[in-house]
């Protein structure tokens, strides 16, 4: 049976949190923020490379739910 996890990435202001069990590759995250998602890289998320309204906004267009946002408590 396929393992589902998760991994968490945060910028100390909100958190990445992505499923890959859930992803349909659309591509969408890596088109419209690539300095911060980029599957030739390890880890192919980068949270420190852009601001924390940029990601919030990509991460909404994730069509299948495998990108969410949680905000870190301060
Ligand atoms: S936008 Fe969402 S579904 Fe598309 S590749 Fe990125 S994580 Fe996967």
């Amino acid at each position: 049976m396929e393992r589902k996890i998760t991994k968490h990435y945060s910028n100390g202001e909100v958190t990445i949190v992505w499923q890959p069990h859930v992803c349909i590759h659309s591509g969408v995250c890596f088109r419209g923020l690539p300095e911060v998602f980029d599957p030739r890289r390890r880890p192919w998320i980068e949270q420190n490379s852009s601001t924390t309204d940029k990601i919030v906004n990509q991460v909404k267009q994730c069509p299948s739910g495998a990108l969410s946002i949680t905000y870190d408590k301060k």
